[in-house]
């Protein structure tokens, strides 16, 4: 396909249901958290040691009759791990971003804009740069209900657009899996399958794309990861990771409270039965 042709083209893919997440999965607790959010250099070990280990101990108290003669049991364990997380914040860059969220920085109270879904928070604050020979150059993106548009000035200018439930499934696919890499890049073999071209691969076109939402914070997704962990501990009876997530999971619950400046609330609600 010649970029005349790329120019104006318009991809459409069967719609797909949208992947949610089965709460049902998440069997354990039900919660209702206060995220409070909060700038990330006032906020940095507020609890301190102390406090993590202290909340963990008392939340023990607060299991149900089927949990708590076992977590009663360790909770000498739960308190002394409640400070993992914190111990290991700066043995990798990708920990420190889980103990908080600037989510000040995305929207306003009740954050009718911020997605619920990680994947989705990504691919909405995410910059995505076409590379070619010596050039490279930002697309334009643009996110409506149904359709997610790429478009550019360049090569005569191209407008890609692409069915967003299609192109969600396909970012879990191949990008969620670079998540902890240095690199995201998207090949022109890559490009040519999402959107049904041979453009890319012929054209020597490459698409780096860089993740601006996780620097501000992840700590309500990576709890719903951490929880997804936890339930898997259980279906799989394995009390040693039982017993090291709870810990962390208090953590990161802990963090997910903490009341700093600028002031903004939001509740969340997980009914998990
Ligand atoms: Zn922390």
């Amino acid at each position: 396909m010649d970029a005349n042709k790329l120019k104006n083209s318009q991809y459409l893919v069967p719609e797909l249901l949208r992947m949610k997440i089965n709460f049902k999965l998440l069997s354990l607790f039900s919660l209702t958290i206060i995220l409070l959010a909060f700038s990330k250099p006032v906020c940095d070990d507020v609890w301190g040691f102390y406090g993590h280990r202290l909340i963990n101990r008392m939340a023990v108290f607060t299991m149900p009759p089927e949990l708590i003669g076992f977590f009663k049991k360790n909770i000498d364990y739960m308190a002394e791990h409640a400070v993992d997380p914190d111990k290991r914040r700066y043995a990798t860059k990708h920990e420190g971003v889980r103990h908080y969220i600037d989510i000040d920085m995305w929207d306003k109270i009740p954050f009718p804009n911020v997605p619920r879904d990680f994947e989705e928070a990504i691919i909405k604050h995410c910059k995505v740069m076409l590379i070619t020979g010596k050039d490279s150059v930002y697309f334009e993106k643009k996110i409506t209900n149904d359709s997610i548009f790429f478009t550019t000035d360049y090569i005569g200018g191209v407008i890609l657009r692409m069915d967003y439930p299609t192109f969600v499934k396909y970012w879990k696919k191949v990008v969620k899996p670079m998540y902890y890499e240095d690199e995201w890049r998207l090949s022109g073999y890559d490009l040519d399958e999402l959107f049904n071209t041979s453009y890319f691969r012929a054209n020597k076109v490459d698409v780096l794309i860089e993740d601006h939402f996780s620097e501000h914070g992840i700590v309500p997704y990576h709890l719903e990861a951490t929880l997804y962990k936890l339930t898997k501990a259980f279906e799989n009876k394995d009390k040693a990771t039982i017993l090291r997530i709870s810990a962390e999971f208090g953590h990161y619950i802990s963090d997910a409270h903490v009341l700093c400046t600028p002031l903004s609330i939001i509740t969340v609600n997980l009914q998990i039965r």
